[in-house]
């Protein structure tokens, strides 16, 4: 693969931030335009297939999977009782991570808290900080957002519409099907639209009474749409095709890259054009900004190992490090000329934050599975996906908008219930009868984007290279509470609708930020004065500075964000590359 070096003499076509899925995306798709591009990524290219050493058994590991001593990752109470991770109580963990970094495979793919601090209302902020970004352990639920999401404002009032509908993302969207690969089954709804699928996963026992208990009152299951190539893709030598090991439901990551990652489904293949320089361990400052023309001018970076400062240029600045981080860059980017940080003339940078609200649960069993021979299903990329239903003919009294549930059942490598009390030949047989009986599922509902839902930049506290750190102003509001209580009576509901015995059921709402689908912190629109891009993802203010992530949308939906994040900076990359072929960026 060649590996051009990075030259600060040369001017770039395009300098982009980030290489998760958008950055990933942005290089492939300006470098197919035949453009110079230089993506700089804040953390390292780690050796990714030692990291997630898919098919390894726990007791070939030295703590069976479980973070070495010294290490802790947060959990729930850490969260939403102390100020994490600063507050006493931690000072025996040299390296703290998010929660879910709760695994000796993912331990160098999330960042150390410690490192990289922020401040504010309680929100559980995971990040990862390497080449790839969180698409090295994403869940893979690949769903595509219809004009139900699009146009929502039109439907309830509420917020505002997107300046572009499904028609103009849907041939941006078969796109990344073809080229990354997905798996799924047809369903023909118009509030989730298809995808160009390869060969669907199967539902099991369990998952076939749910879908079919839940028809009669006019709700869809389906397979879970996994960002996974089930059939292989002749284009990309980085990729194998699915053998449906099931490693990447257990331990997050899938080390043969069947599961979609942003390096081999993106960058490596367009470092292969000979057009991409990558810089690794490249942490962003700022973008900096040509006084005479107003315009970006290239990005301030520090070498996150030797802290030596470099500035490199580019004809036009793409910021993808998530939407968080994204905002972040955007606010420290502060001159004479935008005083309030790049692109903020709105004041709207930071604002608008909305994610997906989770907790919300029900554990069930179908009891005429008690005591049958295993099965395999485990071995999938997903299990299935319960479509939104709420708010699409009908209106709910107490919420706007809707959610879908992510759940699975089936036997299963370590089966649930070996956490329940007992030892002994009465225990395992206890576990063995009732192993492919369980089935699970928890909510993911929109969080209303809103004004004072904020991250701003903390005054005092600052990270590891002295950058300062993000302050949330967060919390979810009345509409999002009222969801979640709908979330648990529904799904108790359809669970008795299938015949299912009830284990557990919970409303119990997760903190702010554990969905990790955060979103709309410099949302596109077509009024300059209320938006931050307009519909191609390009400032309003700085014509040739983009931003192609999550922070781009103008609601969060409540379908998985990263196949629409995709979709959209495809077009908006196409629309670059045409722009400076006209010379007018
Ligand atoms: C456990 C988990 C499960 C998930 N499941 C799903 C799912 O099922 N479906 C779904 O749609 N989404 C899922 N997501 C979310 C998905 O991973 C994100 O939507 C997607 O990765 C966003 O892409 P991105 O490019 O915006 O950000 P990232 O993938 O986070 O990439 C951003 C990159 O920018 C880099 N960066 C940040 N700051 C700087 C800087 N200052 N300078 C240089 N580089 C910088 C980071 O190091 C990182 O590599 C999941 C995420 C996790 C962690
Ligand atoms: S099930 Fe498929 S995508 Fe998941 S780890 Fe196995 S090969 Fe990779």
């Amino acid at each position: 693969m060649a590996e051009p070096e990075l030259d600060l003499s040369k001017k770039y076509d395009a300098v982009i931030i980030g290489s998760g899925a958008a950055g990933g995306m942005a290089a492939h798709v300006l470098t197919s335009h035949g453009l110079q591009v230089l993506l700089l990524e804040a953390g390292k290219k780690l050796d990714i297939e030692q990291e997630l050493r898919s098919m390894e058994w726990p007791y070939d590991n030295a703590h069976r999977g479980g973070l070495p001593p010294g290490s802790h990752a947060l959990n729930h109470n850490e969260y939403t009782i102390r100020r994490p991770p600063y507050g006493p109580g931690f000072e025996k963990s040299k390296n703290l991570y998010s929660y879910v970094g709760n695994s000796d495979y993912l331990k160098n793919i999330v960042v150390n808290e410690r490192d990289n601090p922020y401040t504010g209302t309680n929100y559980a902020w995971v990040r990862a900080r390497c080449l790839g970004g969180k698409t090295n352990i994403w869940g893979r639920l690949a769903l595509r957002l219809s004009d139900y999401d699009f146009k929502a404002k039109d439907r309830d009032g509420y917020g505002e519409n997107w300046p572009v509908s499904y028609s103009d993302i849907a041939p941006y969207y078969d796109k990344v099907d073809l080229y990354l690969g997905i798996t799924g089954v047809k369903e023909n709804l118009p509030y989730l639209p298809d995808s160009l699928f390869q060969r669907p996963t199967k539902l099991s026992c369990a998952e076939v009474t749910l879908k079919q208990g839940i028809q009669k009152m006019g709700r869809v299951l389906t397979q879970y749409r996994a960002g996974v190539t089930t059939d292989g893709l002749k284009h990309n030598k980085y990729r194998s095709r699915c053998y449906g090991r099931g490693a990447c439901s257990r331990k997050g990551g899938c080390d043969i890259h069947a599961a979609f990652d942003s390096p081999t489904g993106l960058i490596y293949p367009a470092m292969d054009t000979g057009n991409l320089t990558l810089r690794t361990n490249s942490v962003a400052r700022e973008i900096t900004v040509d006084r005479q023309t107003g315009k970006a001018s290239g990005v301030h970076f520090t070498d996150s190992e030797t802290m030596k400062d470099y500035t490199v240029r580019g004809k036009a600045v793409i910021v993808a490090a998530s939407t968080l981080e994204s905002a972040r860059l955007l606010l420290l980017s502060k001159s004479r000329l935008y005083p309030n940080g790049l692109a903020n003339s709105s004041g709207h940078v930071g604002h608008n934050f909305c994610e997906h609200i989770m907790g919300p649960h029900v554990v069930g069993q179908a009891t005429d599975l008690v005591g049958k021979p295993p099965t395999l299903d485990d071995g999938r990329p997903g299990s299935f996906y319960l479509t939104r239903f709420r708010n699409l003919a009908e209106k709910q009294a107490k919420f706007i908008r809707g959610y879908g549930f992510e759940g699975g059942s089936g036997s299963s490598m370590f089966p649930p219930g070996t956490d329940s009390p007992g030892f002994g030949a009465s225990f395992k047989e206890e576990i063995r009868r009732n192993q492919g009986s369980y089935i699970a599922m928890g909510a993911f509902g929109e969080v209303l984007s809103r004004y004072e839902n904020f991250v701003d930049l903390d005054p005092l506290v600052k990270d590891k290279w002295g950058i300062p750190a993000l302050r949330f102003h967060y919390k979810f509001g009345d509409n999002e509470h009222h969801m979640a209580a709908d979330m648990k009576e529904t799904a108790q509901e359809m669970f008795e609708a299938a015949g299912f015995k009830i284990i557990f059921v919970s409303d119990r709402v997760l903190t702010e930020g554990w969905s990790i689908h955060e979103l709309g912190t410099a949302r596109m629109g077509d009024d300059p004065k209320t938006s931050v891009l307009n519909q191609f993802q390009q400032s309003h203010d700085v014509k040739n500075l983009f931003v192609v992530d999550g922070s781009a949308f103008v609601n969060a939906s409540c379908q998985n964000p990263t196949w629409t994040i995709m979709a959209l900076c495809w077009r908006s990359c196409d629309y670059l590359a045409d722009q400076l072929a006209k010379n007018d960026l």
